[in-house]
């Protein structure tokens, strides 16, 4: 990827550059189109001199009359054809833009997520995309439009009419250029704002609809209404004020010409009375004098989308320029399933107060399953984070076959590893597909077995369309221990050297979770498990159980081990009663 331009200037002449061949012809034809604007006040004025001579009349006024056609025909051919030519640029334009937003967003870890809204980042793929293609498009073609229009039109009054006249109509032009200075500035200001408040709008839209199930259960409908109404006002109003403030360009314009106007009737009219001027002359200047009202317009109107675009760009590029979380310099490939070493590894989540890993080492031979246990809260699902690395320890390393994780490509670490968070999500498709996410091309009959292990082949068959029944948002919902056990299954058939099982079998009853372990064991192949559980029932036959309390390895050992701890020395021991009791209890 080229370096991003850290100005929409910049970005936008490197865009204009890679795209010659779009905006070079375009620009040639309004090069055209403004000759011949040029032209039709001139052969006009021409006219009403022969006019009023009486030398034009009969076969020569028609045909005058048909070259004036011609040039209006013209000029309607050749902005049709332009704006064709601009547009298949500027469209490309958006869609680099956001290919490479979506690339970005792809490859930034949780600490990026964490701190940005969904709604908001929606928002910058297609409203501040917007803004920036139009910059790029539009205002940069009519900003070479109006500049050339000016250039000519203002020379001709100069060369074909005359410089004093010219002088004095354009006095008031300085003024005018102040005044569009200054509304630019707040037309910034206001369209930041209104970017904003729309990114608040549309993240409030989502968060609604993702939780609309619980405000409803909640009763919070109405409060979530008004909260609505009140951001919708709030980007409506923002909205207006940019509006507001954009709408000070046309009056600008309409002072400013009809001062030109007036000086230049005054003066024209002297010129004529004293014969240094014909009716004709006077009637070009007056009809050049209007021609000018576009490239003002045009001033205006770049202006404005030129600062829409500039806090736009602003915004896309805080997003697109936020270093990744996690560097992606290793360069071994693929990964070397070996022992699984932790050593010394501390952790601490941004603005947290204390670590959430703090000093754990350990040693995991190679296709041995470890059973992670400990109470809530305690670095379990961190340390499962730090091994995908989602996140990068701030000491100590992870070495898995002898290689350290950073060495490792990250497509190739991620491949290599099957994890099953504890709450995971089905995408908009069949379950055959979800299961198959990360082999789409394995076969039916590999999806079954997948399924078969992860108990919940008799699940599927009884759904509407079997395995090809859709899920996900658009789809028939799973509850979620079916749900848990469909992410097993993706695992399974993903058939990784490392799984790791984030208390994926929390929402699953007790005996199933004992045969899908029972599979696991079987099934293995070689293949190092890691099983963060609730229910110590899970680990008991983990060949190492780590026991994780505050971000401390606290115990580490084989059940029987931790066992004969005894409950005061070891919380496993302890725990492993509780829940033995609660067990007999619920049999009884
Ligand atoms: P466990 O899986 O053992 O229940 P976690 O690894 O999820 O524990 O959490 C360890 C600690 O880190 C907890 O104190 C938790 O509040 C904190 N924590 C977890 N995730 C985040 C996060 N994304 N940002 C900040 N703190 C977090």
């Amino acid at each position: 990827m080229h370096a991003l331009p850290a100005s929409l200037a910049a970005l936008v002449t490197d865009f204009v550059r890679r795209h010659a061949r779009a905006y070079v012809p375009a620009a040639a034809m309004l090069a055209c189109i403004a000759l011949l604007t040029v032209w039709i006040p001139h052969h006009v004025g021409a006219m009403v001199d022969g006019l009023v001579a009486q030398r034009l009349y009969g076969a020569a006024l028609w045909r005058e009359l048909a070259w004036l056609l011609a040039a209006g025909v013209g000029i309607y051919g050749l902005r049709v054809a332009w704006r064709l030519r601009l547009y298949g640029a500027a469209y490309r334009m958006g869609v680099e833009l956001r290919e490479q937003l979506y690339q970005r967003l792809a490859a930034q870890g949780p600490r990026f997520f964490q701190q940005r809204r969904t709604g908001d980042v929606m928002a910058l793929a297609t409203n501040d995309v917007d803004a920036v293609e139009l910059a790029a498009g539009e205002a940069v073609l009519a900003g070479f439009d109006g500049t050339l229009t000016l250039i000519l039109v203002v020379a001709t009054m100069v060369l074909a009419v005359d410089g004093r006249l010219a002088a004095v109509a354009l006095l008031p032009f300085p003024a005018m250029a102040l005044a569009f200075w200054w509304i630019s500035r707040h037309v910034h200001d206001a369209s930041r704002n209104a970017l904003e408040r729309f990114g608040h709008l549309n993240d409030q839209v989502q968060e609604t609809l993702t939780g609309v199930r619980t405000l409803r259960a909640l009763g919070l409908e109405a409060r979530s209404s008004a909260r609505f109404a009140e951001l919708a006002q709030a980007a409506a109003d923002a909205s207006l004020d940019a509006q507001r403030w954009e709408a000070r360009y046309e009056p600008a314009v309409g002072l400013t010409l009809s001062a030109a106007m007036v000086l230049s009737l005054g003066l024209g009219g002297w010129l004529v009375w004293h014969g240094e001027l014909s009716v004709g002359q006077l009637t070009s200047f007056g009809l050049y004098l209007g021609q000018l009202i576009w490239p003002m317009f045009a001033a205006g109107w770049v202006l404005s989308l030129w600062e829409r675009g500039r806090a736009a760009w602003g915004r896309l590029h805080a997003v697109l320029a936020e270093p990744l979380a996690i560097d992606d310099d290793g360069r071994i490939a693929p990964v070397t399933a070996g022992a699984l070493r932790v050593d010394g590894l501390r952790f601490s989540y941004p603005g947290a107060t204390a670590p959430a890993l703090d000093g754990v080492s350990w040693t995991l031979p190679a296709g041995q399953t470890l059973g992670l246990v400990g109470p809530t809260g305690a670095g379990k699902s961190t340390l499962l984070r730090l091994l995908l690395r989602q996140w990068a320890p701030q000491a100590g390393a992870i070495t898995w076959g002898g290689v350290a994780l950073t060495d490792y490509t990250l497509e190739a670490l991620r491949a290599g590893i099957a994890w099953v968070p504890q709450e995971p999500i089905l995408f908009s498709a069949s379950v055959a597909e979800n299961i198959a996410l990360a082999r789409p091309e394995a076969s039916r009959a590999e999806i079954e077995h997948a399924a078969r292990l992860a108990a919940v082949h008799e699940d599927i068959t009884r759904l509407p369309q079997g395995y090809d029944t859709p899920v996900g948002e658009r789809g028939v919902t799973l509850s979620g221990g079916q749900r848990q056990r469909v992410a097993i299954a993706r695992a399974l058939l993903a058939d990784a050297p490392l799984l790791l099982l984030d208390d994926a079998l929390s929402a699953v009853d007790a005996q199933t979770e004992h045969d899908i372990l029972q599979h696991l064991r079987e099934q293995r192949r070689g293949r190092t498990v890691l099983i963060v559980s609730h229910r110590l029932s899970a680990v008991m036959d983990a060949d190492a159980i780590a026991v994780l309390r505050h971000g401390h390895l606290s115990e580490w050992g084989t059940h029987a081990e931790l066992l004969a701890r005894g409950t005061a020395a070891s919380w496993y021991a302890q725990q492993w009663r509780i829940q033995q009791l609660e067990a007999s209890l619920h049999d009884d």
